[in-house]
């Protein structure tokens, strides 16, 4: 990187430190080509435990590549192994009971396939302190924070960003990983299919009585999915689909009459159970950019693409971006050609957004499919559950997808990264 008064040179431009973006800048850096990495906001605050109250799923493949990223050794501590999945149908209170005895249910387990877990289960924030601890360990990647992107220009050489401080950051290249409003991807008119859900995530943590043993449940009220995912120790995540109309008022509840509504969706099957921590609550929707990338510029992450947390993939298919893009931008530089080309960035965009698309189009499906309350539906989708149930090599086949141990070209299409490798 190269300072002079006026502007800082370097290969390539980040727009977006956030879980993407820190991790994309992490990846180049390995590989050898120097990035500088913007975020509006402050490190430290977005580690505190008030910030995001998410705990993601990550996928197997994902954790091999936070292995490679060297971020492993932060994180094993805060990183519960997801050794079952239990999907089942259920309605009204006492659900957790019902979908107990459901007769139709999915049941994931990870020995089926080998002796790792289908993922971890790792809290946001302790994904962030590991990030920014990586960070400390390579030279070759700069953040600057809290500062953000008031303009990118681009140009037939590279893209320039003007931050408010009124610094000015120069690279061949500028990914937008500045998530779902993404000001970079709007201000180069990149246009989006986008929905809304007329439904909320309502995200809290629980401490039970009893272990979780890693199981993580998720199953089907009539006002959209109920998930129970398991965290280090006797607690659990929980992500609450609620209807849109109705959460302002439950996340209003004083502390007892939540924990009741909470116990009539959880049932006892982990023992007493009660909130600890904040509640938090998200707008959900579906969008997908219309294009990846224009000349001197790629997309990333929620800046390309947003999905319902259902099956909790929407980090997983942005740090899948990151792998693959990560490979086509090293592989040139090593060659020595110019990591901006229009050919360069198209390969990434060609190699992700069928897999992406494929896999947002899916998990809508999902979301309409097990948040209705239609008789018939019910019915045919239970039956639905019971027969993946019945088979193993189909059930063999999801677990693979969800652990992102297979893209939709087959394995030799994983980036490096994703299969542990070096990118
Ligand atoms: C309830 C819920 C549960 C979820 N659970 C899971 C799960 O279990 N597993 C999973 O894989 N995914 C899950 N997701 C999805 C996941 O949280 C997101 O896909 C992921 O956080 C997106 O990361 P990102 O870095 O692309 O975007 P963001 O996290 O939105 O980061 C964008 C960054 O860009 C910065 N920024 C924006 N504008 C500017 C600017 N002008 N200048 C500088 N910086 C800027 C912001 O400060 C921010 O740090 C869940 C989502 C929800 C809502």
């Amino acid at each position: 990187m190269t300072e002079t008064a006026a502007t800082i040179e370097t290969e390539a431009l980040i727009v977006g430190g956030g879980l993407v973006g820190l991790t994309l800048g992490l990846a180049l850096a390995r590989g050898g080509v120097e990035c500088v990495v913007v975020d509006a906001l402050d490190p430290s605050s977005v580690t505190d435990a008030a910030f995001d109250g998410r705990v993601s799923a990550v996928a197997f493949a994902t954790c091999r590549m936070f292995r490679a990223l060297n971020m492993w050794d932060d994180l094993a501590a805060h990183a519960q192994p997801i050794n079952d999945i239990v999907v089942s149908d259920s309605r009204g209170p006492r659900a957790a009971d019902k979908a107990a005895a459901a007769p139709f249910f999915l049941h994931f387990d990870h020995r089926e396939i080998g002796d790792e877990p289908l993922g971890h289960l790792i809290e946001n924030r302790y994904t962030r302190l590991a990030q920014q601890e990586a960070l400390e360990r390579e030279p070759l990647v700069t953040l600057i924070a809290p500062d953000a992107v008031a303009r990118v220009d681009y140009d037939a050489r590279g893209a320039t960003a003007e931050l408010r401080s009124g610094r000015k950051v120069r690279g061949r290249v500028a990914f937008a990983c500045d998530g779902r409003a993404s000001p970079t991807r709007e201000a180069a008119g990149i246009k989006l299919v986008k929905w809304t859900y007329p439904q909320v995530g309502i995200v809290t943590t629980v401490e039970h009585e009893r272990p979780h043993e890693g199981v993580a449940q998720e199953y089907f009220l009539p006002a959209g999915p109920f998930a129970i995912l398991p965290m280090v120790g006797n607690r659990s995540s929980l992500v609450w689909t609620e209807r849109e109309e109705l959460a302002p008022a439950f996340l209003a509840l004083d502390d007892d009459q939540f924990t009741e509504e909470i116990a009539n969706r959880f049932g006892p099957y982990l023992g007493k159970a009660r909130p600890v921590g904040p509640r938090w609550s998200y707008p959900l929707g579906f969008h997908m950019a219309r294009e990846y990338v224009r000349p001197r510029l790629a997309l990333v992450g929620d800046a390309a693409h947003g999905v319902h947390p259902i099956a909790g993939q929407g980090l997983n298919l942005g740090l899948r971006d990151v792998a693959a893009l990560a490979e086509v931008i090293v592989d040139t530089a090593r060659l020595g050609l110019d990591i901006g080309a229009d050919d360069v960035l198209k390969r990434y965009e060609t190699w992700r957004r069928f897999d992406n698309t494929a896999l947002a189009l899916g998990m809508d499906a999902l979301v309409h499919l097990f948040s209705n309350d239609v008789a018939p539906v019910r019915i045919a989708r239970d039956i639905g559950l019971g027969i993946v149930n019945e088979l193993p090599l189909l059930r063999r086949l999801f677990m693979r997808h969800a652990g992102g141990t297979v893209a939709m070209g087959g394995e030799k299409k994983l980036p490096r990264l994703l299969r542990g490798e070096a990118v």
